[in-house]
């Protein structure tokens, strides 16, 4: 087969194996299929190992049919999958962090902002709106690991807070999907002050006895945890998300203590009280 040898890290080493098996996606079409295959875009599942076909995989919403593994999503695709077509309003769409610190170290805070607003054509790390879902209109927030690591700086922490207001003033739920590795060091004070922020403004929510749903999608951790993360009147997770505080290995060397198995997964924090329920991202 003509298969060119592009995008290597998405493409099989071997692809003479794997391009057989395919065509059990749909009976009687399997040579369209076939020719409908243009280039590498094959994606290997990194818990089964099983070649994925990256349309089949976007139509699962991410998920591996063969072992459950869930794939990152990035915001803008996570909100289009679970909102109504046509009603999402997004609120402060051209807010972005400015260098307040001037801050350097291998590279200055100001070029990593530029690289990632390039490279992710997003603004900041979080998106927030209003929006339906199913007959429920909800005011949504959707981190994107993709920029930052889905760090909280000044930027993720109002555009939140605005958006939680947004539901107390509007009698709105709020639901708010995370994936961070924490606050942003490259604002210092100003991003940890975010995890009060954000905090105190879910707090007004509750007095107004409105709705506050958590989901904690691979890795959540740090100072996201430490807020707004935790806070919900419900908590759901992915299954085996990687979610906690600091790292396995700082906890390990600074208690000098053997972790229990399964230490800082979403199950792990399922049995011990913290997560209302896991939630497969299909259901
Ligand atoms: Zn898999």
């Amino acid at each position: 087969m003509g298969v060119p040898q592009v995008e290597p890290a998405l493409t099989p080493p071997s692809i003479k194996p794997i391009l057989p098996k395919k065509p059990n996606m749909g009976s009687g079409k399997t040579r369209t299929k076939k020719r409908d295959i243009p280039e590498g875009l094959w994606i290997k599942c990194p818990s089964c190992e099983a070649m994925i076909f990256d349309k089949e995989l976007d139509e699962n919403l991410k998920i591996c049919s063969k072992c459950s593994h869930h794939f990152p999503i990035g915001a803008r695709e996570r909100i289009h999958s679970l909102v109504e077509t046509c009603t999402f309003q997004e609120l402060d769409a051209d807010m972005e962090s400015v260098d307040v610190l001037a801050f350097k170290g291998a590279s200055t805070y100001k070029s990593k902002l530029d690289s990632y607003r390039k490279s992710t054509t997003l603004k900041d790390a979080v998106v927030t709106g209003l929006g339906k879902i199913g007959p429920h209109r909800v005011a949504l927030g959707v981190m994107d690991f993709t920029f930052l690591g889905g760090s909280m700086g000044s930027v993720v922490g109002e555009k939140l807070t605005r958006l939680i207001e947004r539901g107390t003033s509007n009698n709105l739920p709020v639901i708010i999907i995370s994936t961070s590795g924490g606050a942003r060091m490259y604002e210092g004070m100003f991003s940890l002050m975010q995890m009060a922020k954000t905090s105190a403004a879910l707090a007004y929510h509750a007095q107004h006895r409105l709705a506050y749903i958590s989901i904690l999608t691979h890795p959540t951790m740090a100072g996201v945890m430490a807020s707004y993360a935790t806070l919900g009147d419900l908590i759901l997770a992915e299954p085996k998300a990687m979610i906690g505080f600091a790292g396995a290995r700082v906890i390990k060397d600074t208690t000098q203590a053997e972790l229990p198995p399964g230490f800082q997964t979403s199950e792990f924090l399922l049995d011990h009280g913290l997560m209302t329920r896991l939630c497969h991202a299909r259901k």
